[in-house]
């Protein structure tokens, strides 16, 4: 029987190994953090077909992951940090493998401002929502980013309550349906500036803007995503060897979308099942 090994069990992963365990290929799955990926931190995903109305991204994630938890049995609930390249497959954390489709999705990026990190280990700046569980200690939030994930992170603090300072650089782009809500959403504020520097005062995140100093009891970050990717023993991915497969976020560089994700993840599969089959 072939192995394939699927790193990341985010949309993609979790799509691409239903396809492979239904092909009779055995899986090896690899996830660093939590079955559902990025997923967690959509607020209202309303373009995924089969939800009239749409769905909350935690709903999303939750049936997503309870359907490919009846396909998997065992997950490595760590990094696969590098794929060796061998003469029989590809080598990762000590198993060998005739195939690998790399589902790893983005990391958020950081803004860059001193202090960042800081904040960040005072509990007082994250990168999602999904990332802190505190909510009711929050009663006004900044979040920083001029885009859609900023303005469905700023509804999803609305929704619990939370007054939001939407921090923007340039002009907000976004889908219109998206921009429009948030517009409209009178606990959103929004300011034109940039981050300067921070620190903290009183368990609070103070921001220094151009002109003026303002006070947090959290600071989102949402300034863009990039792709996150293993190290590669061997190759490069310029020149990438056959079995060696991309799927979802990661082969774009940046935020897409679920249906993407999954779309790609299945694609994968399906190459890969034929793959394995031309090889026997
Ligand atoms: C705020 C926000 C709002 C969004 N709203 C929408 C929306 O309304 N509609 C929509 O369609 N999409 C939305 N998205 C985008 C959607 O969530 C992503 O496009 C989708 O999750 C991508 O799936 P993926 O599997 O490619 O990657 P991810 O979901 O990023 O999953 C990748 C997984 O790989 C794991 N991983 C990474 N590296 C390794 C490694 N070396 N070893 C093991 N595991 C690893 C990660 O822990 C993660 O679980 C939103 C995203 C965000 C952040």
């Amino acid at each position: 029987m072939s192995r394939v090994a699927v790193i990341g069990a985010g949309p993609a992963g979790m799509a691409a190994t239903i396809q492979l365990v239904r092909a009779g290929i055995e899986v090896q799955v690899f996830e660093q953090g939590r079955v559902g990926g990025a997923l967690w931190n959509a607020g209202w995903v309303e373009n995924y077909p089969g939800f009239p109305g749409g769905i909350s991204g935690h709903n999303l994630a939750k049936l997503m992951e309870e359907q490919f938890l009846g396909y998997v049995d065992n997950i490595i609930s760590s990094s696969a940090e590098e794929i060796i390249l061998t003469e029989k497959g590809f080598f990762i954390s000590g198993q060998e493998f005739d195939g690998v489709i790399i589902c790893t999705g983005t990391r958020p990026k950081k803004v860059g401002f001193t202090c960042e990190d800081k904040l960040a280990e005072a509990g007082l700046l994250c990168y999602g929502v999904a990332d802190y569980h505190a909510w009711h200690r929050v009663k006004e939030a900044c979040v920083i980013g001029g885009g859609e994930a900023s303005m469905d992170m700023a509804l999803s603090l609305t929704e619990e309550g939370i007054k939001v300072t939407l921090l923007h650089r340039s002009e907000p782009d976004g889908i219109l349906a998206l921009k429009q809500e948030a517009i409209s959403d009178e606990e959103i504020t929004w300011l034109e500036g940039e981050v300067k520097e921070a620190r903290i005062h009183e368990n609070k995140a103070v921001l220094a803007l151009e002109n003026e100093e303002r006070a947090f009891d959290m600071v989102l970050v949402a300034v863009g995503r990039e792709a996150c990717m293993p190290e590669f023993n061997g190759f490069d991915m310029d020149d990438a060897p056959a079995g060696l497969l991309v799927a979802g976020d990661a082969t774009r560089g940046g935020l897409g979308q679920v249906a993407m994700a999954v779309g790609d993840g299945v694609d994968m599969a399906m190459t890969m099942d034929r793959y394995l089959r031309s090889k026997k």
